[in-house]
């Protein structure tokens, strides 16, 4: 098990296949990009699977999520999700993406297995997606999401940040797009893990903002705690349900307690949060040819030492050197 010492148990590992994106979010990255990690410096599709197979056959991990950077622009994506879906016992497989290719691949996807995707929609205003991520994919996004429903990726989840001044109007609007064609929205507050270090308080939309402007619009009822578990998100049902929206209060309504996260960088060192300043490398120790025991003692200590919470709000708080789209969000 990867037991930490305050007794939480990480049993759902995020693993970045790269740290490149075709997108610009401004709360994540500059408009030039970033220096993205050499080649070499990569976990190979090899690597990536044997450490999976470790997670999942010695340490008890029961759901794996490929995110990025962008995880389509992996080329062996589908191949990955195949293995790991052939892995027993059987982890639920997912992704993160931000659906651009999405239409293309996401009946190879399903048919490989892929239970789940969470894709990224900020906004339903072309000039506005440009404004936040600097390239003009709006559409292209749009035709993933349909592309995950017709393949069967569901309840096609949607992941939104909203920023102010740009598209904190759209709350209203991104919760009916997504009741009308059945999608799940989920709401996230912006973090400090901008490549920029832009990110401030002040700036942020809360949680308690986010749900202020839906409650003027939809009648919201918290939906059963019990489901929730270790979810970061809190679920409403909308105007009694059976649609459901999600806001993840990551900042002002941690729920660091109930973390079950652990996650493997694209250059395979394992993080035991988001938020950490310390990882531990997998990939060297794999490629001067530890054992799968050895690799699992590793990677065990390194979950050992996750801190009780993130800290957002310490004054000793530091932003993590790596931003998200490196770490894996
Ligand atoms: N490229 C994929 C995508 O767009 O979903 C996967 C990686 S992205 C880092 C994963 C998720 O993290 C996205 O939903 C994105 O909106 C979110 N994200 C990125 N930076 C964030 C930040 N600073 N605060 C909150 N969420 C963030």
């Amino acid at each position: 098990m990867l037991l930490d010492s305050f007794g939480r148990v990480a049993t759902d590992l995020r693993v970045s296949l790269t740290d490149r994106c075709n997108l610009r979010c401004t709360y994540c990255m500059p408009p030039e990009g970033l220096d993205w990690l050499p080649k070499p410096e990569l976990l190979t599709a090899e690597e990536i699977m044997r450490l999976v197979a470790i997670g999942v056959e010695r340490l008890g991990i029961t759901e794996v999520r490929y995110t990025g950077g962008e995880p389509l622009l992996r080329r062996e994506l589908t191949e990955i999700v195949a293995r790991t879906t052939g892995l027993r016992p059987r982890p639920q497989v997912s992704l993160t993406t931000n659906g651009i290719g999405l239409a293309r691949l996401a009946g190879a996807l399903a048919g490989a297995g892929l239970d789940r995707v969470n894709v990224s929609l900020d906004t339903l205003d072309k000039d506005v997606f440009v404004r936040l991520a600097h390239r003009d994919r709006l559409r292209d996004v749009l035709a993933g999401l349909s592309g995950a429903a017709e393949a069967g990726l569901l309840p096609v989840k949607v992941n939104t940040v909203l920023m102010r001044g740009i598209n904190d109007h759209e709350a209203v609007a991104l919760l009916e797009f997504c009741l009308e064609r059945g999608y799940e929205l989920r709401f996230i507050e912006q973090m400090p893990l901008d490549a920029q270090h832009g990110w401030t308080r002040e700036g942020m939309v809360t949680a308690d903002e986010i749900l202020a402007v839906l409650c003027a619009r939809f009648d919201l009822t918290p939906a059963d705690p019990v489901e929730r578990g270790s979810a970061p998100a809190e679920l409403f049902l909308v105007d009694g349900g059976p649609a459901r929206v999600g806001v993840i209060g990551s900042v002002t309504r941690p729920f660091c307690g109930a973390c079950d996260r652990v996650r493997i960088t694209a250059d395979g060192q394992v993080r035991n949060c988001l938020f950490a300043t310390e990882e531990s490398d997998l990939r060297g120790a794999m490629r001067a040819g530890a054992s799968d025991a050895e690799l699992a003692e590793r990677w065990k200590a390194a979950v050992r030492g996750k801190r009780a919470g993130h800290g957002i709000d310490d004054p000793s708080f530091l932003q993590p050197a790596r931003p998200m789209s490196a770490i894996g969000g």
